[in-house]
């Protein structure tokens, strides 16, 4: 037990020493993701969006030299539009959202938004501009209110309690206690993780960002609440340019150009009806999904 605990009460000085700093949620993400920070080139300018199309260009990445992860992968999501990456985990998906968040710099090749390498333009700029819900949320240790409202921090009440009402959190919240103000976090009342997930997309919701990224965004919930967020969000992503990491390809069916990963190379890659067609690992993925779907209901 003392060895679970010492990690999350170190996690937990932290956290409040981060905060103090922070100007931005996803910094600590970065904090706790990466080992040394990237930092802003000299000449570093503000993101210029135009539409928020994004080009990953024949990109290589390792986190460890001695293990190359991504291999030469390019593709665009034109402005506006939805790319899917799918594929067995440890693929290389969630390495995709890092690069473009920058948590990390590519090894070859770049990644553009608008025509702008990212590596130009400054990290907050970049940061506002684009709109995560991860895999794995991580709370502060503070209101559920300002856990929330961090996605816009000028936002108002109204508007908060609407990205709340959104994400289906805001029952959740309004029969707690001390509703709102209910503090959460490692230090406060620790949420499951749907919960958690359900304030990040709360969270990303009030963001409105020109840039969206899901990534595995509703796998902690279960099928009714993930079925009834997924329209909502869905329907955030048809607006802007998204990048939606699927393990369910239910959600991915409309998107404008699914990647189907494997060991980092794009091995796969078209439309739903396409892919089907071809018959190869995204038809396999496909069937052994619908066949455990039929298996549950
Ligand atoms: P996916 O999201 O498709 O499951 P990831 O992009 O998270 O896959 O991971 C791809 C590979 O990179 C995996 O083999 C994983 O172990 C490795 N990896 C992920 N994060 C790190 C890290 N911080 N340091 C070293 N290796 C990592
Ligand atoms: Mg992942």
């Amino acid at each position: 037990l003392l060895q679970m605990f010492q990690p999350l009460s170190f996690l937990g000085v932290m956290y409040r020493q981060i905060k103090q700093s922070m100007t931005d949620v996803e910094r600590m993400f970065t904090l706790l993701h990466s080992p040394k920070e990237v930092e802003d080139a000299p000449d570093a300018r503000p993101l210029a969006v135009a539409g928020g199309e994004v080009k990953f260009e024949h990109v290589s990445f390792a986190y460890n030299a001695d293990r190359p992860i991504l291999h030469d992968l390019s593709f665009t999501i034109p402005a506006g539009k939805t790319v899917a990456a799918v594929g067995a985990s440890g693929a290389g998906k969630s390495t995709l959202a890092r690069l473009l968040f920058r948590f990390y710099d590519v090894n070859q090749g770049g990644i553009r938004i608008d025509g702008q390498d990212i590596r130009h333009i400054s990290q907050d700029s970049l940061r506002a501009a684009i709109g995560v819900v991860p895999q794995d949320t991580v709370l502060f240790n503070d209101s559920i209110y300002y856990n929330i409202a961090y996605g816009r921090p000028d936002a108002t009440r109204d508007e908060v309690i609407a990205a709340a009402r959104a994400a289906h959190i805001l029952n959740f919240i309004e029969i707690l206690p001390q509703g709102w103000d209910t503090v959460v976090g490692e230090r406060g009342l620790k949420l499951s993780g749907g919960e958690k997930q359900r304030v990040a997309i709360a969270r990303t919701l009030l963001k409105n960002p020109v840039i969206l990224i899901l990534d595995e965004a509703t796998s902690a919930l279960d099928t009714k609440t993930e079925k009834a967020i997924q329209a909502e969000l869905l329907e955030i992503a048809r607006s802007r340019t998204s990048l939606i990491i699927a393990h369910r390809l239910s959600t991915v069916v409309e998107a404008d150009e699914i990647l189907v990963m494997d060991a980092g190379r794009i091995v796969e890659r078209g439309r739903h009806p396409e892919l089907l067609a071809k018959d190869g690992l995204y038809a396999h993925m496909w069937a052994l999904q619908q066949q455990a779907e039929e298996e549950t209901a």
